[in-house]
């Protein structure tokens, strides 16, 4: 069967999806038509190239004459699925799969900046995020100023003649600060700059960028595309003219290519986006409140909570209940007794992994102060508010019952 490459010629082409069809169904049906063989589930094509009838064609292809599968650093069926369903979602033209959420942030760099062009970017987001914009892209020439997460102002005032780019990501890591996606949006737009935004917490199941003015969502699919933390991934989701101009020819020669298997395991992963995200948000939230309650904790944070600086914010943008991430600090007089005593309510659960991951239907437990914020010097991470006594615990699937028993065992020590 004569097949194009967006499969329209295909008589079961997913052109039979209505038009006005509903993000839970395109969560489950977008992608390519089947194969040949007219398979149900997403086939897998776990192939570098493909082969071409005559070298005629083979020609008109390699000269973007024909569009067809070349080979699998430009495209491949299973990774044009992962990325049109993803883009389906989040309300973009496009999407581009890349091999991690940091290849996401190297690509969309790459993509759109060039030396002497200057980012602004929340001091809050990822910590690899800042080592990449301020290190690596440093050292090519590409200048970076960071700012408040939730300072409005801050981000004004950091611009500058040749700046290109906000970057944000919403709510932050560990302590679910949330950024005025609008207010960020009128600003870029103000300056001629592009806002991207790492969608990684909410997901597009709680949360779409565009909706408030961002060209570009970014995201880790490591984290809750996949939600069973098994593959890395990332993409950039945006306008066909960002993606086909300014990205896929990057892709092309950087190669930082999602693999056909792990967008597959994405891809599958989609299809249970939504009712993951709702139910690990809501045994969050109730986590949240249980823990509010507990004497032996000094602060939660959770977007949810209506004590989260943000809370109103937080629930204008997102839907659901803010996200499955809820950190809390536990008391302790001074440093090292807050660390003590976050150390042993992290050591005697036996539900949760202890992991700095996140994302998955096993609920995770960490201490960021001493992983992922370990490299920061003390006085850094004061400045961030990421004391010794702060847990951050991604809320799984597990019963919440279990959940509460599995951390008031470690409270009970304190
Ligand atoms: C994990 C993470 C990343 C990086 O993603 P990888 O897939 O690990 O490369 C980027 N941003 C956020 C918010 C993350 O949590």
């Amino acid at each position: 069967m004569a097949q194009d490459k967006t499969g329209k010629a295909n008589p079961w082409g997913n052109d039979r999806l209505p038009p006005d069809a509903h993000r839970d169904t395109l969560a489950v049906r977008e992608g390519l038509p089947p194969s040949q063989w007219g398979e149900n589930s997403e086939g897998l094509f776990l192939t570098s190239s493909f082969v071409h009838p005559s070298a005629e064609v083979a020609a008109r292809r390699f000269a973007n004459e024909e569009e067809a599968f070349v080979y699998s650093r430009f495209s491949n069926p299973t990774v044009s699925m992962m990325e049109k369903r993803l883009a389906a979602l989040e309300g973009t033209q496009a999407c581009i799969g890349t091999s991690s959420g940091m290849s996401a942030v190297m690509l969309t760099m790459m993509g759109l900046l060039k030396a002497g062009d200057h980012v602004v970017c929340s001091r809050s987001v990822f910590g690899s995020t800042i080592k990449l914009i301020q290190g690596e892209f440093g050292k090519f020439g590409v200048q970076s100023t960071f700012v408040s997460q939730t300072d409005v102002d801050e981000w004004k005032r950091a611009l500058q003649p040749n700046t290109k780019l906000l970057f944000a990501e919403t709510p932050s890591n560990p302590l679910t600060e949330v950024c005025d996606m609008a207010a960020l949006a009128d600003i870029a737009r103000g300056a001629g700059a592009w806002f991207a935004v790492d969608n990684c917490f909410c997901t597009p199941a709680l949360q779409r960028p565009v909706e408030f003015g961002a060209d570009l969502v970014i995201h880790s699919g490591t984290k809750y595309l996949d939600g069973q933390g098994r593959v890395l991934a990332g993409a950039v989701c945006g306008s066909s003219e960002l993606v086909e101009e300014r990205f896929v020819p990057v892709m092309r020669s950087a190669g930082m290519s999602l693999s056909p298997f792990n967008a597959w395991v994405v891809l599958k992963g989609l299809e249970t986006l939504g009712i993951r995200m709702q139910a690990q948000s809501e045994r969050a939230l109730q986590l949240a409140q249980w823990l509010e309650e507990q004497p032996q904790v000094q602060r939660v944070y959770h977007p949810g909570l209506e004590s989260h600086p943000q809370h109103a914010l937080a629930m204008r943008q997102q839907s659901g209940c803010g996200g499955a991430v809820v950190s809390f600090i536990v008391k302790g007089e001074g440093a090292d007794a807050a660390r003590a005593n976050a150390f042993a309510t992290i050591d005697a659960t036996r539900i949760c992994s202890i992991t700095a991951n996140l994302g998955d239907t096993k609920t995770t437990i960490t201490h960021p102060a001493s992983t992922s914020h370990g490299r920061l010097t003390e006085v850094q991470r004061q400045a961030a508010g990421i004391t010794q006594g702060m847990i951050r615990v991604a809320v799984g699937l597990e019963d919440l019952q279990d959940l509460k028993a599995d951390l008031a065992r470690g409270l009970a020590r304190i």
